[in-house]
């Protein structure tokens, strides 16, 4: 992935290599600081970018930024402001995966730590994902994911994620590549950076808000999609592992891994171990949406350029 040329730190548009923070700062030395991971979708038939559901991502970011009592620095206005003027400074022209982050920055600040933060909005270019045809292979982690009395989990709060990355460093190193961790309660959660989803029966079954899940925008979405036009229920529930055996088709699921299915788990083939037809149909209804080459949904879409 090529590096941004202009990043937007604090409402200023400076290039990439100016924008820092101090070595000393909360932020680096307890990872405390909250993000958003938003794409932009370039749409060539209209040359044109849509940002997806950019203020559903805003508004979870200043949840986030609540939750971990950071001082409320930020209108949603300006966030979204800022995200625009990232893209258009870049000239992008192709699909990116953005990233809204909110600092404690401050190395001065002693314990607990606390006062201003810096934000700052950066993009990567991001082409299609090459496992979207062949699914991926997945094991269980040994790892848990933590719960809602060790951190909050439901937000996107920096130090979570040292979770995943050992979730998925243990996965490639068993020759997976992917990871699926369940809850403290042994129930499924999610995916490091992804929520998860199984068909069963002709049923979308997904864990719920409470099984210790990041409350995912793509989740929430793809809901709604397998409703509308695929004409599928979606139940949120505690999941077993062994459903997953059990299921026809498989799927994690996020603003970066979109639909991504999952053919295996634990050497186990889920379904024929091929990617299945409904999880087909979703990414390609979920494809369209994002692009906008369908009129559903204008309100998920901000158009970038004008
Ligand atoms: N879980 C975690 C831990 C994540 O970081 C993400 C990515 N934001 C997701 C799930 C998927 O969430 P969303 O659909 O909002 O991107």
């Amino acid at each position: 992935m090529a590096d941004t040329d202009y990043m937007v730190i604090n409402g200023d548009v400076v290039p990439s290599a100016d924008a820092r923070v101090h070595v000393g700062s909360p932020a680096v030395k307890y990872g405390i600081g909250v993000f958003e991971g938003i794409r932009g979708y370039w749409n060539d038939a209209e040359q044109q970018m849509y940002v997806f559901r950019l203020r559903d991502h805003l508004a979870r970011l200043k949840q986030s930024m609540k939750i971990l009592r950071l001082e409320d620095s930020y209108d949603l206005d300006s966030l979204e402001n800022w995200v625009l003027a990232m893209i258009r400074a870049n000239d992008y022209r192709t699909t990116v995966q953005m990233r809204v982050m909110v600092l404690l920055d401050d190395p001065s600040t002693g314990r607990p730590a606390t006062g201003p933060v810096t934000a700052y909005v950066m993009a990567n270019p991001c082409p299609p994902h090459p496992f979207m045809e062949t699914g991926l292979s997945a094991c269980t982690s040994s790892w848990s994911r933590p719960d809602d009395t060790a951190l909050p989990v439901r937000v996107k709060c920096n130090a979570n994620y040292v979770n995943g990355r050992l979730a998925e460093l243990e996965a490639r190193a068993g020759g997976y590549e992917r990871a699926i961790l369940l809850n403290g309660r042994g129930k499924v959660a999610e995916g490091p950076g992804a929520t998860f989803f199984i068909i069963r029966n002709g049923q979308a079954i997904t864990p719920s808000v409470t099984s210790d899940i990041l409350e995912s925008i793509t989740r929430e979405t793809l809901m709604q999609l397998l409703t509308e036009q695929l004409d599928v229920a979606s139940v949120e529930r505690d999941m077993d592992r062994t459903e997953i055996y059990a299921a026809e088709e498989a799927f994690l699921c996020g603003t970066f891994a979109e639909v991504s299915p999952i053919v295996s788990l634990d050497g186990l083939d889920i379904g024929d171990g091929t990617v299945g037809p409904i999880t087909r149909k979703l990414q390609t209804a979920y494809a369209d949406v994002v692009h906008g080459t369908v009129p559903d949904h204008v309100d998920w879409r901000t158009p970038v350029y004008v």
